[in-house]
């Protein structure tokens, strides 16, 4: 095969929702974006940008091949289970998939000499703490074992760091959200349990009302508070923290989220102004893992990378998932997925 011309970047789930939208980013700024993903929640349909290489990270050999046949400068590593509820119910999963991958990953990277990865943490791994605004320097102390295996995955990569030189930008995710606003691209997880393309089920009427999980927690109106990121703001910070690593800048941890935090009843509120229609919704206990408010400082990404969330109010990202949603791309995507079984 011919050496490609462009740099390549590994983009491990690259068919999920936040690694489909880095795809385009990476190919639209001049880079070969090269998935590998096991599929098991991405879907082939949104690899639209480069190859797709079907394959798990708990195989090592498959990783070895993807490196060997396409030498990648850099990695971009989305790949990883992301349900809180689910993390709860069974962390073997957890820790199994998020940090023995990601471990394998490394491995198959530092053998390759391949040393810069960009990373997709949470702001799981930070628990709850209060209502304070979180900075990279605040204590980590994860709820769940979604968390505590993102967490564990930061620690690889320092340690990893230490012994092999290996570079690391890790991104702290707040609530990721919106889609790509030319609508090619956007999330869809199945089943869905996200709070704002949940509602907007709810909102379409594919499910009868959405849930909102719990209306006891110590906010000012019971419900839980997160900070919501636009999608296509967060991928342009993964494009800026690859350039930092490619600038030799090396190691260093960055919170993406908007610094602004919204009540699951103030979402639902501004749902109705994106969507023009009414949310069907019903209150249901708690949901084991969530943390009462997790708000972002996100000064650092700012002042750093030059970073600046552009489209992330919530009017704007419910605008962007509503679009998606109609193109019908999503529908039929979805019930091609249902006849297959
Ligand atoms: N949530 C809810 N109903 C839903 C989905 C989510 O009330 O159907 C709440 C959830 O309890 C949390 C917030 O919305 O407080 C955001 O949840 P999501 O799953 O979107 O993201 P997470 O914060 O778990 O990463």
């Amino acid at each position: 095969m011919p050496k490609e011309a462009r740099p390549v970047i590994l983009v491990t789930g690259g068919a999920g929702y936040i690694g489909s939208h880095a795809c385009k980013v990476l190919a639209q700024n001049g880079y070969f974006p090269v998935t590998y993903d096991n599929l098991s929640t991405g879907w082939a349909e949104a690899v639209k940008f480069g190859p797709l290489v079907i394959g798990d990270l708990l195989d090592t050999a498959a990783l070895d091949a993807v490196f060997a046949e396409y030498q990648p400068r850099g990695v971009m590593h989305f790949a990883a289970l992301s349900q809180v509820g689910e993390a709860t119910r069974d962390p073997g999963l957890y820790w199994r998939n998020n940090l023995g991958g990601s471990l394998n990953l490394v491995e198959a990277m530092l053998k390759a000499g391949c040393r810069d990865i960009v990373f997709s943490s949470t702001c799981a791994t930070y628990g709850d703490q209060d209502g304070v605004v979180l900075t990279e320097e605040s204590a980590q102390r994860p709820l769940n074992a979604y968390g505590a295996s993102k967490l564990a995955v930061e620690g690889v990569l320092r340690d990893f760091g230490r012994s092999d030189g290996l570079n690391a930008v890790i991104f702290r995710y707040f609530n990721v959200a919106g889609a790509d606003p030319d609508a090619e691209i956007g999330e869809w997880h199945q089943p869905e349990t996200h709070l704002i393309p949940a509602m907007i089920e709810a909102v379409a009427g594919a499910r009868e009302a959405l849930v909102i999980h719990g209306k006891d927690y110590p906010t000012h109106d019971g419900t839980c508070i997160r900070d919501y990121v636009h999608v296509m703001d967060l991928v342009d910070a993964h494009l800026r923290g690859l350039r930092w690593l490619e600038d030799g800048r090396g190691s260093r941890v960055f919170n993406l989220g908007t610094g602004v935090g919204f009540s699951v009843e103030e979402v639902i509120r501004n749902c109705r102004a994106g969507t023009g229609r009414r949310v069907p919704h019903e209150f249901g206990p708690r949901r084991a893992g969530d943390a009462a408010s997790l708000v972002s400082g996100s000064q650092r990404a700012q002042d750093e990378l030059g970073w600046i969330a552009q489209r992330s109010s919530l009017k704007v990202m419910i605008e962007d998932a509503w679009r998606w949603y109609q193109t019908g791309g999503y529908l039929k995507q979805l019930s091609e997925r249902k006849a297959e079984g």
